[in-house]
């Protein structure tokens, strides 16, 4: 498409006045809404399909760790009818299908351009747009840069020498392949048990020949609890779909779980007791956040309770060399994300399920046959890695991203990410990241958060429109206070210590290895968060300026209107 004269005074505008990068959760919602507008408005993918984190993950085991009803969008009644949601925590290829269903009912796939990776993105200063180039060549531009790219959308495999030499199959989780990979009788390695690992060991034990697990540092782990949900139920849950979306908006995580509010030590150790039994034996992260909120800040009380998880996992695995050795002891409980889990101590009861601890015997290498560490080496057919993810800042840096004065946000961000409401970052005009760093929506339910944060950018967006804006930046005073904040909710809490992705630690990643805190979320909670973003947009976006008006106030959101009916 060819650069376009703008209504708006006769200037060259560019091709399109948003660009979203990225069709997982978060881009197709906000491109809903910039639909409903009437805005020009294109979604570039790199993906060959919509669905972001579903699209991709699609290693055996892969499921909601919320529940299904509370993951799905809210914003139609009519979807929310439709849709009947099978299983309490869905799996993957369920999932996938959700959201092509929703893209399908709402015809926004023809907004969608696919195999559209973005390498980089420059900010014109002269002409007040982003220019963006594409992994083909091609170069596209538009007023608003959107990124919905994700939190975990950078895979690292692990820095291991000989990998490449390896003759089997071997590929990281995130890239598990979508033809069927043959599992049967075969020898196959897990390396990594974070909440992808765990998930797809106890998948795997009954799917493959012999499984071994080489594990660096244990996880505290609780049971997932998953089941079926019927017809009826499913009526019953659509009858009270408006009672559970208010409960995740009141939680601080955005689920239907809320914190218990007795006090830890206000409760005899028998009430405590009662209350892990009950969360322990029910589905999903109740065990995590209706728990006490002493557990996050108080080593005690997360020292007992990290006890009584423990002698869980004494009870499961019949083992007790292994059984000691899947007990984390250089971290208590729920200071990491929780991986939850479906019969995965009870695989280690297996015959053919093997532990090996690489705390002990390191990896020395992989060779064509398999791995060898300091005592032994193994052969296998399969090596997966689930090795994590270049969280949450890992997607930005893949992009070469500059601003003004040809600032690149890799080297802004290269201690940590700076941000603004985790949505605009100073020096970066037009640009927004939906759920981005240090917002709530990246430390929630993860559809809970993308719908706060989509409707405050809708709400912005057409607040620049409707002034006949066509620049807004982040200052950086706003930026700094912002960062400070998010920095100091970290203080008090037992998390600032862990050796997991909230606190930016990645050991495949030079410069992320465990020592230097980056702060990744806002840990204020959902509703804290809500009301202070909607405070700033109803005080006209403190923190944020714009430019001056082009057109007049009340024709300038028609004008953008009009001008996307001419392109389109
Ligand atoms: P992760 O939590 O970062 O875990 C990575 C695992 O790999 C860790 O056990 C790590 O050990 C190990 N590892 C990394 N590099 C290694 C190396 N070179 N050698 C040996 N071991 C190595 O990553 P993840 O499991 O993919 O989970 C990431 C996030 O994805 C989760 O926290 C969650 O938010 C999300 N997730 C969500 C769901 C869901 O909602 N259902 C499911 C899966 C994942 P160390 O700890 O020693 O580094």
């Amino acid at each position: 498409m060819e650069q376009q004269t703008s209504a708006r005074g006769g200037e060259t505008t560019p091709q399109h006045e948003v660009i979203i990068i990225g069709a997982g959760v978060g881009g197709i919602y906000q491109l809903y809404r910039l639909v409903q507008l009437g805005i020009d408005v294109t979604v570039l993918e790199g993906a060959a399909g919509l669905g972001g984190t579903w699209y991709h993950n699609r290693y055996p085991g892969c499921r909601f760790d919320s529940e299904s009803y509370t993951y799905g969008y809210s914003f139609s009644k009519e979807l929310l009818e439709e849709w009947h949601w099978k299983e309490r925590f869905s799996g993957q290829p369920e999932n996938l299908r959700y959201l092509n269903y929703v893209v399908e009912k709402f015809d926004l796939r023809k907004y969608m351009q696919f195999n559209c990776l973005v390498t980089s993105a420059k900010f014109d200063e002269a002409g007040t747009f982003w220019r963006l180039r594409l992994v083909d060549g091609r170069e596209m531009t538009c007023r608003f840069l959107l990124t919905a790219i994700g939190l975990l959308s950078a895979p690292t495999p692990p820095r291991l020498k000989g990998m490449e030499t390896f003759e089997g199959p071997s590929f990281h989780t995130y890239y598990w392949p979508q033809e069927p990979v043959d599992l049967a009788g075969k020898k196959v390695a897990v390396i990594g048990t974070g909440a992808t690992g765990v998930q797809v060991i106890g998948a795997l034990a009954d799917m493959v020949g012999d499984l071994t697990v080489f594990q660096r540092r244990p996880n505290w782990c609780a049971p997932l609890n998953n089941g079926p949900i019927s017809d009826a139920e499913m009526a019953d849950i659509r009858s009270r779909y408006g009672e559970i979306f208010d409960k995740c908006a009141r939680s601080p995580g955005g689920f239907e779980h809320e914190p218990d509010r007795r006090g830890f030590y206000e409760v005899s150790r028998e009430e405590r007791l009662a209350l892990w039994d009950r969360l322990y034996g029910e589905p999903g992260f109740g065990i995590w956040l209706s728990n006490f909120r002493e557990i996050f800040v108080d080593e005690k009380a997360n020292a007992e309770f990290s006890e009584y998880i423990a002698d869980r996992i004494r009870k499961r695995v019949h083992d007790p060399v292994v059984a000691e050795k899947l007990i984390p002891k250089d971290h208590g409980f729920g200071i990491q994300r929780v991986p939850m889990e479906t019969r995965y101590y009870e695989a280690y009861n297996k015959p053919n399920v093997h532990l090996v601890d690489i705390a002990e015997a390191p990896i020395e290498c992989i060779t064509r046959t398999g791995i060898r560490t300091t005592e032994r080496e193994y052969d296998f057919d399969i090596i997966v890695y689930a090795t994590g993810f270049d969280a949450i800042t890992g997607g930005y840096d893949r992009i070469d991203i500059e601003g003004v004065g040809g600032q690149k946000l890799r080297d802004k961000w290269q201690d940590g990410p700076i941000t603004y409401l985790g949505m605009q970052i100073s020096g970066f005009p037009n640009m927004v990241t939906i759920a981005g760093p240090q917002s709530g929506s990246a430390s929630t339910n993860y559809p809970r958060g993308i719908e706060v944060g989509v409707e405050w950018v809708t709400r912005l967006l057409e607040y620049v429109w409707k002034h006949g804006y066509t620049r807004m930046e982040a200052t950086r005073e706003a930026e700094e206070r912002w960062t400070d904040h998010v920095a100091q909710m970290y203080s008090t809490m037992l998390m600032r210590k862990a050796k997991g992705w909230f606190t930016g630690y990645n050991s495949n990643v030079e410069g992320h290895e465990h020592g230097r805190i980056r702060y990744f979320v806002y840990n204020g909670g959902s509703p804290k968060f809500r009301a202070t973003i909607t405070d700033v947009a109803d005080h006209g976006y403190t923190g944020i300026v714009f430019d001056e008006p082009v057109v007049p106030n009340d024709e300038a959101l028609s004008s953008v209107q009009r001008a996307h009916q001419r392109v389109s």
